[in-house]
């Protein structure tokens, strides 16, 4: 992006008076990316046209995937070279899986098709699981579809709208619910309170991840699905060995229990594809870690957080996924190996804690407006170990170890020293001059700990940027205020001045 780029926003809303120029070849790619999208979009929504409208009248969460062209020019903002092309691979590979989800979903619906027959049938194929379990051990039942309760109603449109929580948060705290519990839980709790959960599946399979607040939301949610349901217990203490057999154990129920309510038996041979794809998968991302350790950090921007956790908790074992990685790290190397970085770089920031989903393009604004580079990130970091396919135990094995490191989990549990030893040990290795750390005000178990994070940078002299955010409600604290906890620690800590001062302040409270 030329500098200015703050020029270009509508005030409030932030909508962008004309395209950006990035450079001829950066914006036709740019360009016939955007093509491609609307394409994707067009056929899904052209697909299935009554129930889609339907849906949107019937959910208020659908509206938000309306809004999917602005979440993209804002999650692509500013990106340049292989970022750009990594950025739109990784995005159109989501874009493909959720609206493939979404007509699943939404064609079995007994909301949308009271007294239909037909989505009886395809629901009764449907195994929901909660979003916090990777989907990969749903593998072994090639004939039905798993779908992540809560990731189209609440997660994604969370990211996509930083206002879609806020009346699902608001119904939770009608309820009775207490205010102060953490956004996630709450607004899964309103989706249930609201009833705005399609009416699918033949059983539910939920989990005690990542936290207490999302233990306390699933009965609510159980009780709309009306389904059978089991809890898989993943250990908390989960870097040790001896806990290892009881979380096994789990899945083994989980799969006895998946196999009576489909009636199908478990095919260990489809799980064993999977868990090879993931196998790459995996090492896919330790490449890309190894890539941004270079002086050149080649993987920059929100999608790399955010399509890794897709990745992990729905796309593991998927083969279209595997393919846009192998793609996406021939960009990235080949960047690498050019010598090249086309963006203005002065920092290299670790980011630390759970990232604010109303604020899901904020990598791209410390790039744009203060050239810190996020070289990696805490929520980027689950998963990272391959699963040995050698027996039906040892895969089982891989996958519960793999459920223990969830989205968030992998930090947040395991005891403190989990998530400040890894801290400082990434801070190395990715040769950091900063940490940005987030202050989820909602995440108790993380802020009962924020004096040591403290102590540690200090002793270390380690400069620690404070980012005070609530995860996914913009009425606590607004995206300018994230914007201005930086500036002051740039200006003041950093002595710095900003690679584009259009965009050091504005306004963009209405913009979704
Ligand atoms: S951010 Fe913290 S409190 Fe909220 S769901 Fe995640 S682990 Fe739980």
């Amino acid at each position: 992006m030329a500098k200015g780029q703050g020029k270009l926003y509508l005030d409030k809303t932030a909508i962008w008076k004309h395209r950006e120029w990035r450079g001829l070849e950066d914006t036709c790619y740019d360009f016939s990316q955007w093509c491609s999208l609307w394409g994707k979009l067009l056929v899904w929504a052209m697909s299935h046209p009554e129930q889609n409208v339907k849906a949107i009248f019937r959910y208020r969460w659908m509206f938000n995937y309306l809004t999917v062209p602005s979440f993209f020019a804002r999650i692509m903002a500013g990106l340049k070279g292989a970022a750009l092309k990594g950025a739109w691979g990784n995005m159109l590979t989501l874009v493909e899986m959720v609206t493939d989800l979404l007509d699943t979903e939404l064609s079995a619906d007994a909301h949308l098709h009271p007294g239909s027959r037909k989505a009886e049938e395809l629901s009764k194929k449907i195994i929901q699981m909660d979003e916090l379990i990777p989907s990969i051990i749903g593998a072994g039942f090639p004939n039905n579809k798993i779908v992540l309760t809560q990731m189209l109603p609440a997660y994604l449109p969370s990211l996509i709208n930083q206002h879609s929580p806020v009346h699902y948060i608001g119904e939770s705290e009608s309820y009775g619910l207490p205010a102060d519990v953490c956004p996630l839980p709450s607004l899964e709790a309103g989706v249930a309170i609201d009833d705005d959960f399609p009416k699918v599946g033949c059983c539910t399979v939920s989990c005690n991840m990542p936290c207490d607040g999302s233990i306390m939301t699933t009965p609510l949610q159980d009780r709309r699905h009306n389904l059978p349901t089991i809890a898989l217990n993943v250990p908390l203490r989960w870097t040790r060995e001896e806990a290892q057999d009881y979380a096994v154990e789990e899945y083994k129920s989980i799969i006895a229990f998946m196999e009576e309510h489909t009636g199908e038996k478990y095919d260990w041979d489809k799980l064993r594809e999977a868990c090879e794809i993931w196998n790459q998968q995996t090492m896919c991302k330790q490449e890309k870690w190894e890539l941004n350790r270079t002086a050149l950090s080649p993987h920059t921007g929100s999608t790399a957080w955010m399509y890794r956790i897709f990745e992990y908790q729905y796309a593991c074992g998927k083969k279209a996924a595997l393919e846009n990685d192998l793609k996406v790290n021939e960009y990235l190397r080949e960047q690498v190996a050019a010598k090249k970085f086309p963006k203005t770089v002065r920092h290299r920031a670790i980011i630390w804690n759970t990232p604010a989903n109303m604020y899901a393009n904020f990598n791209n604004w410390i790039l744009d407006c203060w050239g810190i580079d996020s070289v990696a990130e805490m929520i980027d970091f689950q998963g990272s170990e391959l699963i040995d396919t050698s027996t039906n135990e040892t895969m089982l094995y891989g996958i519960a170890k793999m459920a223990q490191g969830a989205t968030m989990r992998v930090h947040t549990k395991g005891g403190c020293e989990v998530i400040l030893n890894d801290l400082w040990a990434k801070y190395q290795e990715f040769s950091a001059d900063m940490i940005i750390m987030f202050d989820q005000i909602s995440c108790k178990g993380v802020g009962a700990i924020n004096g040591l994070f403290e102590e540690g940078a200090r002793a270390r002299g380690i400069p620690m940027c404070w980012v005070k955010q609530d995860l996914m409600d913009p009425t606590t604290f607004s995206r300018r205020d994230l914007r201005a906890c930086v500036n002051t620690f740039m200006e003041t800590v950093m002595n710095e001045q900003p690679v584009d001062p259009t965009l050091v302040d504005f306004d963009d409270s209405e913009s979704w």
